[in-house]
């Protein structure tokens, strides 16, 4: 249409070719009837339009908190596993106490009662929860002994010559020490 009106591309609108050199967007009536009266089909759209905007926005879905959820299961699945774990550092313990003649001076073997008493789960209606609480601290106490007596460490599995020993072939005294083991 420009182009009909003379206007060379590139050239400035107006008489004396000053204007913008972008061309003006112009707003084009898509409906085929022209400037006329609006079809029937534009007028139901434009109904369906209004209509749509007069609607309530859907409530947004609610998820349930399911992060707290997590957060509670992975705490109990910590502390079963540091139960687990604090077990078997205190089987090591009493058997390397054993082997060089030391009783149960500390306190950190396991009594007979809590080796053969309930498991730490109990039925909560259907459902059995995990009762045990977080032993960790236990747990690392008596890491510390068995490496620091005996140079034993339990991710390893192994009871060193000595301290130089272990601080040269074990990783680390925690279980993510020895993660790529
Ligand atoms: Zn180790």
């Amino acid at each position: 249409m420009l182009a009909a009106m003379g206007y060379q591309p590139g050239q400035g609108l107006g008489q004396a070719a000053s204007g913008p050199r972008e061309p003006v967007p112009l707003t084009l009536k898509q409906d085929r009837l022209g400037l006329g009266r609006p079809s029937q089909r534009a007028l139901k759209r434009a109904r369906r339009e209004e209509a749509g905007a007069a609607q309530p926005a859907m409530a947004p879905v609610q998820l349930p908190d399911s992060s707290s959820f997590l957060r509670q299961a992975a705490a109990r699945v910590a502390a079963g596993r540091a139960a687990a774990q604090l077990r078997r550092a205190q089987q090591a313990c009493e058997n390397l106490d054993s082997a060089a003649g030391v009783g149960n001076r500390h306190g950190f073997w396991q009594t007979r009662a809590a080796a053969e008493g309930p498991d730490a789960t109990a039925m909560v209606g259907s459902a059995p929860v995990l009762l045990e609480a977080d032993v960790t601290p236990q747990l690392g106490e008596v890491l510390q002994y068995l490496r620091t007596q005996y140079w034993y460490c339990l991710y390893c599995g192994t009871a060193y010559e000595n301290a130089a020993d272990l601080a040269s072939h074990c990783p680390g005294p925690s279980e993510a020490d020895h993660a790529d083991m």
